[in-house]
């Protein structure tokens, strides 16, 4: 889920709150915390996909396969086999299939809780729950890249999620080139109810010209998809047209890793100090 405009479970959320979650999402974004200088030879796209749910595997993994792809899921773990407006969600087979076929797991929160109304303690609470749950799933996951729940980073908090996570993902419209912030990477939504084709085919082309890297994210994968979701034409015209302009496919931590962004070493639990 993207931003705190249209959420249907965020209606509830009083203006003050909704001002105050904005304020830390820009505070974020315009004052970097960790940037990094990337260099690539060709273009990179990666495609998330956010929740998740079930036919972001059954549906849009075996395109994304076709193409030699892999995409990063970022699950928010109190949601694994629910159903929701996305319908049913990805449950733990779900999940070791993924992690089988190559795709990579990422942290969302375990509640999908918005981090900028959040306190210190809880957002850690919820990085070490989400992790457990994954780990218990898939023992010795390696699990290290984040997406802000609604797309919306703290300011706040953005040492701790920079300690817990080698990367943090927003939504932005944007794509990186030259100096990015690895906790605040940018991404471009998917879905034909999200973007109009002439405008997303234009932000592939401007990345491709710039060599940069471009992040597409999703949430379900289907013939009548949500208001957040996208069909499988989408996915397939934006893998087509990707392959055409040169692209190179890799989940978050490829692309990190292209990108010659440093391994992330997780702290030791047992040193650190919580205020
Ligand atoms: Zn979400």
């Amino acid at each position: 889920m993207t931003s705190t405009d249209d959420i249907p479970y965020l209606d509830g959320l009083e203006f003050a709150a909704r001002m105050r979650s904005r304020l830390a999402n820009k505070l974020a974004r315009d004052f970097p915390l960790k940037t990094h200088n990337i260099s690539l030879s060709k273009p990179l796209l990666t495609i998330c996909f956010d929740d998740a749910p079930m036919n972001a595997l059954s549906v849009a993994a075996p395109l994304l396969e076709a193409f030699g792809a892999h995409a990063t899921y970022y699950i928010a773990s109190s949601l694994i086999g629910t159903e929701t407006q996305y319908g049913a969600m990805l449950d733990a087979r779900g999940l070791e299939e993924l992690h089988r076929r190559g795709h990579e797991l990422g942290m969302h929160t375990h509640d999908h809780l918005l981090l900028p109304l959040v306190s210190r303690a809880q957002v850690r609470r919820q990085f070490e729950q989400n992790l457990a749950v994954l780990n218990k799933i898939i023992p010795d996951l390696p699990v290290e890249n984040f997406a802000f729940p609604y797309g919306q980073a703290a300011f706040q908090h953005r040492g701790l999620v920079a300690e817990l996570s080698r990367s943090a993902r927003v939504v932005h419209n944007d794509f990186m080139r030259g100096h990015m912030d690895v906790q605040h990477l940018s991404c471009v939504e998917l879905g034909e109810q999200r973007m109009a084709w002439p405008e997303l085919d234009k932000a592939l082309e401007r990345a491709a010209k710039a060599s940069g890297w471009i992040i597409l994210m999703t949430h379900d994968v289907g013939a009548e998809p949500s208001p957040y979701g996208a069909t499988p034409q989408r996915l397939r015209q934006v893998l087509e047209t990707a392959s055409r302009l040169g692209f190179g496919f890799a989940n978050v931590r490829q692309a990190l890793d292209m990108c010659g962004v440093p391994p992330f070493q997780r702290a030791n639990p047992a040193t650190r100090t919580e205020f």
